[in-house]
């Protein structure tokens, strides 16, 4: 079946809701209105008796009214009131006065009837006739030294006549009321959607291609413009995304694009010329360093991409990182050597972190071996290990050198990829600019934080800082 849409479905709840609270208010009026036209009527039967009362006489063994014919207001009363009514002497339960009507509808106790009724206070009794029902008062009176029962009644026909033509309006009001209501709410929620139709068309036009366009803001402030100002602030955020995508294809691009090249153009001449085996060899190691710069950047990259697709999973042991910076240092030791550098270390014992051990090794590797890289022959290198005296139970690695420096334009961008300060200084071929997005996004992944202070010309300092 085909799901409702949103309009016909607020539609349907609000005419539901209307049918709901107009037949309960109808249920509610109904029950108060009968109810009152009950206490009413029964109110009148007992008015009529007293009033009723005044006028019969005791006349002949019979009771006759006895009223002033020029009173308009006693003949009205009279005719209201003498319309049903019966009188019954007690001792004899025979009827001793009864109305015209009363008698032409056959209603008439039996003397069984008339001593029960004596035994009982006054009460009501409602009557079907072939007229319709009667509601009848009875209730026992003196007169004349003898007791009698006095009976009086009304006609119900009214108050079922008001009821029925309630009920009747209820039949058509009720269902035009829920129909007005579906129409209304039909055209409101129409309205209500419309922007949310216009943000999807203009959301349906919004491509990678164009992903610089924006939904439209009615300025209205409301859910759907907010929804609008979300839905923006996220394109944007994708546009971002994308635009570093793009950039970082077009790097990757211009990253294999030169080492090719080398190893092209060393390879056309090599090939031109005809060379001893010595020389062959020379540039056969030559394009082997290539090779091998070539597939540690590959290597690099694959890491990072892994690591960013969340593909890498991040260990927790408690790592001893005073001995493992420690025995790293004693490998890189001669590489400084090599390079007229001095690395020298210096490691608080048992400080330990809580992360990954292949992960960590790689931050400290990456930051000493930028280190050594960036700093000129003659220079010293330092790698410190102490507890975080802000934490209990932290870590804080320092990796310090009094090489090249970094310029303070290009410190905020050393973290991202392929960012090289001075690629004119440093040395191209030793690095594609992604060591220190690695360190970063393992940082990130230890909950650390890691920051540098560098003055060009003498020396840089990185802070690696790891949380208890
Ligand atoms: P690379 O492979 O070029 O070393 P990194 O991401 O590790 O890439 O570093 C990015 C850039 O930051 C380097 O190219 C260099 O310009 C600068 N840099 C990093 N560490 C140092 C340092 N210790 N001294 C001077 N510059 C540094």
């Amino acid at each position: 079946m085909k799901p409702l849409t949103l309009r016909t479905k607020l539609t349907l709840f609000y005419s539901i809701i209307v049918s709901v609270l107009l037949t309960g208010f109808a249920l509610i009026y109904y029950h108060e209105l009968s109810a009152g036209l009950d206490r009413d009527l029964t109110q009148e039967v007992r008015d009529r008796t007293s009033g009723l009362r005044g006028y019969l006489h005791f006349d002949e063994g019979m009771f006759v009214l006895m009223y002033d014919q020029n009173d308009s207001d006693e003949v009205s009363f009279i005719n209201k009131a003498a319309r049903y009514y019966e009188i019954y002497e007690l001792s004899t339960g025979m009827a001793v006065g009864v109305s015209e009507e009363l008698r032409a509808m056959g209603v008439v106790y039996s003397p069984e009837d008339v001593r029960r009724y004596a035994q009982v206070p006054p009460f009501l009794i409602d009557l079907n006739t072939d007229q319709g029902q009667l509601r009848i008062w009875n209730e026992v009176v003196q007169a004349e030294g003898n007791s009698y029962l006095l009976s009086v009644g009304a006609s119900m026909q009214q108050m079922e006549d008001t009821v029925n033509s309630f009920l009747e309006a209820l039949a058509w009001l009720i269902p035009s009321g829920v129909l007005l209501a579906g129409i209304a709410s039909w055209f409101m929620a129409g309205k209500a959607l419309q922007p949310v139709a216009a943000l999807g068309h203009a959301a349906r036009g919004i491509a990678v291609s164009n992903l610089h366009r924006r939904l439209p803001l009615r300025g209205t402030n409301d859910e759907l413009d907010n929804l609008a100002g979300e839905f923006n602030q996220t394109l944007a955020r994708l546009e971002k995304a994308v635009g570093e995508m793009k950039q970082f294809t077009a790097s990757i691009s211009h990253e294999l694009r030169t080492p090719l090249a080398v190893l092209r153009g060393e390879a056309e001449v090599a090939l031109m010329q005809s060379n001893s085996p010595d020389q062959y060899r020379r540039v056969l190691a030559s394009q082997l360093e290539e090779f091998e710069k070539l597939s540690r950047m590959i290597n690099q990259l694959l890491t990072l991409a892994r690591a960013e697709s969340g593909e890498v999973a991040i260990a927790h042991e408690s790592i001893d990182i005073s001995s493992m910076a420690q025995s790293l240092a004693e490998q890189l030791e001669p590489v400084a050597a090599s390079k007229d550098v001095r690395l020298s270390w210096n490691c608080e014992p048992n400080v330990t972190v809580d992360g990954d051990s292949s992960w960590i090794e790689r931050i400290v590797l990456n930051l000493v071996d930028n280190a050594i890289k960036f700093t000129s022959p003659g220079g010293h290198v330092t790698l410190r290990v102490s507890r975080n005296p802000r934490s209990t139970n932290g870590a804080i690695l320092e990796v310090s050198d009094d090489g090249i420096g970094i310029a303070s334009d290009a410190l905020p961008h050393i973290f991202e990829r392929f960012y090289r300060a001075d690629p004119s200084r440093s040395n191209r071929a030793d690095g594609a600019g992604l060591g220190l997005s690695l360190v970063k996004w393992a940082v990130d992944q230890h909950h650390g934080t890691v920051d540098v202070e560098s003055v060009p010309g003498e020396g840089s300092r990185f802070f690696v800082r790891f949380p208890a």
